[in-house]
């Protein structure tokens, strides 16, 4: 039985493990995919103290896995089915075999939003995608829309200049949500275009993106983009924000209507000895600086848990 299991490797669990480690609790970490969660999709990391210019969301995570792992963190790809995480000995239930530990600290965070229009699912990965930094490059002198007004959306937006020779960004309102200093990049960059108040209403193509039909969310006209001729096809770059991974703490941890659990200020939740972190808890500034504060927070508490049981 170890001391801590840590379900979810992005910074917040990253860091959990590390202060984990660090305080010699048996700790084992469990991931379905790579490491990162949500950072991995982002190219430009510019707002995590002493991150390097180089860094991308993933090399800086890649980093903090081997921080972690120095101090001993185990790390395993496997996916969590199912939780028992009253009593004593909380059990976590993978695909592959089911893992105990006195304390279970939750770092699941988030996935994608997705649009929900005709066309977007069958169409995902044949132009449509989530991830700019995954497939920007498969768009090389073509266009691309990047649908979304967050930080999230600029910036991906400029990281696809890069390849792509014209993008436009694409808001539902005529006032982008990302911080002044990358709105002001964006707009200093002459590859970058963008479509005020409209939603993508459909995407269209057989077997890869051929056409977008745009809908002004204040007169309800649409208009239809087709692929240059030339071209083709172009990109659909989709960064609406994203979901609370929580669906498996329905009904056993308290959350709120949207499903991002509620903690204390010492990532607490309503069950002894379970600690939720990172994107999926109930908090107001979603960043790799904050994950990793929730993360170090969780396993001091998970230590002082320990001690006293
Ligand atoms: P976000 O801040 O929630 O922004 C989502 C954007 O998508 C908003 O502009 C929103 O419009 C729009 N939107 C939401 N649902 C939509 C729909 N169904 N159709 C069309 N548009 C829709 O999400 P995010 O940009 O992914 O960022 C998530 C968190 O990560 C934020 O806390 C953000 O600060 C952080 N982040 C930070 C950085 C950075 O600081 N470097 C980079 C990336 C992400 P409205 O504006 O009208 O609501």
């Amino acid at each position: 039985m170890y001391d801590t299991i840590i379900i979810g490797a992005g910074p917040a669990g990253l860091a959990a493990a590390l202060y984990a480690g660090r305080s010699r609790l048996s700790t084992l970490i469990i991931e379905k995919g790579a490491v990162g969660g949500q950072i991995a999709l982002t190219s430009d990391i510019e707002n995590y103290p002493g991150a390097l210019h180089e860094d991308t969301g993933s090399s800086l995570c890649e980093r903090m896995a081997e921080q972690a792992k120095g101090f001993g963190a185990q790390f395993v790809t496997d996916t969590v089915v199912d939780l028992e995480l009253e009593g004593s000995e909380k059990k976590v239930v993978c695909q592959d075999q089911t893992y105990s530990a006195k304390t279970v600290i939750i770092a699941t965070g988030g996935s994608p939003k997705k649009i929900g229009c005709s066309g977007e699912a069958e169409l995902t990965g044949k132009g449509v995608s989530y991830c700019a930094t995954c497939d920007g490059f498969f768009f090389a002198d073509l266009e691309v829309f990047a649908i979304g007004g967050g930080d999230a959306a600029v910036e991906e937006a400029m990281y696809l200049t890069k390849f792509a020779r014209k993008v436009t960004i694409v808001h539902r309102r005529d006032q982008l949500r990302a911080a002044a200093s990358i709105v002001e990049r964006a707009k200093a960059n002459e590859k970058i275009h963008f479509l005020w108040d409209s939603v993508v209403e459909e995407i269209k193509g057989n077997d890869i993106v051929e056409s977008i039909v745009f809908k002004n969310v204040k007169t309800g006209e649409l208009t239809t983009h087709t692929a240059d001729e030339e071209d083709g096809t172009f990109g659909v770059f989709v960064f609406i924000g994203f979901d609370p991974v929580s669906a498996l703490l329905r009904g056993k941890i308290t959350m709120d209507a949207v499903g991002y659990v509620i903690t204390d200020d010492n990532m607490h939740t309503n069950i002894e000895g379970v600690f939720v972190v990172g994107d999926v808890r109930q908090k107001s500034l979603r960043q790799v600086v904050t994950a990793t504060s929730d993360g170090a927070i969780a396993a001091m508490q998970a230590e002082k848990y320990l001690h006293e049981h």
